[in-house]
């Protein structure tokens, strides 16, 4: 689909797709908002067509801001729609389902963004990617940098998982820790002006989110649920939010699709965060979003004091929410995802259903909805914060010493 520009998601300020931003100029001073693409129209959506492909991402190319020779792909989308038929009896919402995105080629949503990012970086001649990130972004630029033969540099901090820290080195891209979170942004911002690479990740103290191309690559995940429901909307999407570029490229996804006469609604987006700053702005009423205390987080991965304009914007134009959730009712809710459902998700990733758990319970969602939680990455990548205790015992090798083994350990009497 043939871009004009960058248009600001707040103020509607457009801007020649030529070159970077780090944000809307002209919002800079007052509430930092990203950019997103700007097309000459709005983009079709062929369903007929699109249903004609093989599954995947790039099914979905006329809605995408590079043409079919640009493409980078590793597999990514075409992930499933799965009913939870067991924990949403549980908590009252029979018609909860999960989009498991922890089944993409990185294991996480960021596929999307990485695999349309680099190949707009590729389709613009840019020499490198350069991105901030606590592991997912990272490792999935990483990898797909690799497929396309362009340098990766990855700048991050030593606070992270060293699962998640191995994981960003494995593509061969270079991994480089600076002292806070701040100056890997500033960085980021420079180097990208410097040297002309693709700045993938927010770059930008306030934080507005991810490169407006990498963020068009999650509209698809809006396609593959309404595609998957029969062109229908669910009532809800939950989505875990740091910056919110899953939540917002989700909302534009469905925004295109009632642009196009193909659906008749949004969907209710809710945002699911560690701390409370949508929640907070949602409460009090502002414009932006508010900055609050860095507590203290186990789900590193949206462990963010400051939400994004458009995260905020997406929320209240589709009638939807913002909940936080603390590490008590994440850790519960990891737990019961893979034990109950057979869903091995990363904690980050939890949280959609202890948010469902809490809007059925105050009536915010109902047991006729449809309701889709987003899971965004998989559980192999922090076990050592989501399970420590990880000594298999030791049994005897009778029946007499396995049967003591599985009462005492697992409470399970033969
Ligand atoms: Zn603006």
């Amino acid at each position: 689909m043939p871009v004009s520009g960058y248009r600001c998601v707040r103020c509607g300020a457009r801007y020649p797709a030529d070159r970077d931003y780090f944000g809307c100029p002209a919002c800079e001073t007052e509430v930092p908002a990203n950019l997103e693409m700007d097309y000459a129209a709005p983009p079709p959506c062929p369903k007929a067509d699109w249903e004609g492909r093989r599954p995947g991402l790039w099914r979905y190319v006329e809605a995408l801001p590079v043409d079919g020779r640009g493409w980078v792909g590793l597999g990514e989308g075409g992930t499933p729609l799965l009913e939870c038929r067991r924990l949403g009896d549980e908590i009252g919402l029979p018609g909860l389902m999960a989009k498991n995105e922890a089944q993409n080629p990185t294991w996480s949503f960021k596929d999307r963004l990485a695999s349309v990012a680099v190949a707009w970086a590729r389709a613009n001649g840019r020499a490198g990617i350069a991105v901030s990130s606590s592991g997912n972004a990272g490792a999935a630029a990483a990898a797909y940098a690799a497929r396309a033969g362009l340098p990766c540099l990855v700048l991050t901090t030593r606070a992270f998982p060293g699962t998640m820290q191995r994981f960003m080195r494995s593509f061969g891209a270079m991994v480089v820790a600076l002292p806070t979170a701040p100056d890997r942004w500033t960085l980021n911002r420079a180097l990208a002006q410097a040297w002309g690479w693709l700045p993938m990740s927010n770059a930008i103290d306030p934080p507005v989110g991810g490169h407006p191309a990498g963020v068009e690559g999650c509209k698809t995940i809006a396609y593959e649920i309404a595609q998957d429901l029969g062109w229908r909307v669910p009532d809800a999407v939950l989505v875990p939010v740091a910056y919110g570029d899953a939540l917002y490229g989700i909302y534009r996804g469905f925004r295109d699709l009632v642009a196009a006469g193909v659906v008749d609604r949004l969907p209710r987006l809710v945002a699911v965060e560690a701390y409370p700053s949508l929640t907070r702005a949602l409460s009090r009423g502002t414009d932006g979003p508010v900055t609050v205390e860095a507590s203290g987080s186990r789900a590193h991965s949206i462990a963010t004091p400051r939400g994004t304009y458009q995260a905020l914007r997406a929320v209240r134009e589709s009638g939807g929410t913002a909940v936080r959730v603390g590490d008590a009712e994440a850790l519960q809710a990891q737990r019961a995802l893979r034990e109950r459902e057979g869903l091995l998700v990363e904690l980050s990733a939890a949280v959609p259903l202890a948010a469902a758990r809490a809007l059925a319970a105050s009536g915010a969602l109902r047991p006729e909805d449809r309701v889709v939680m987003v899971i965004t990455s998989s559980g192999l990548k922090d076990l050592e914060v989501t399970d420590p205790d990880d000594e298999i015992p030791l049994a005897e090798p009778t029946l007499g010493g396995l049967a003591r083994v599985l009462e005492e350990r697992y409470g399970y009497a033969a």
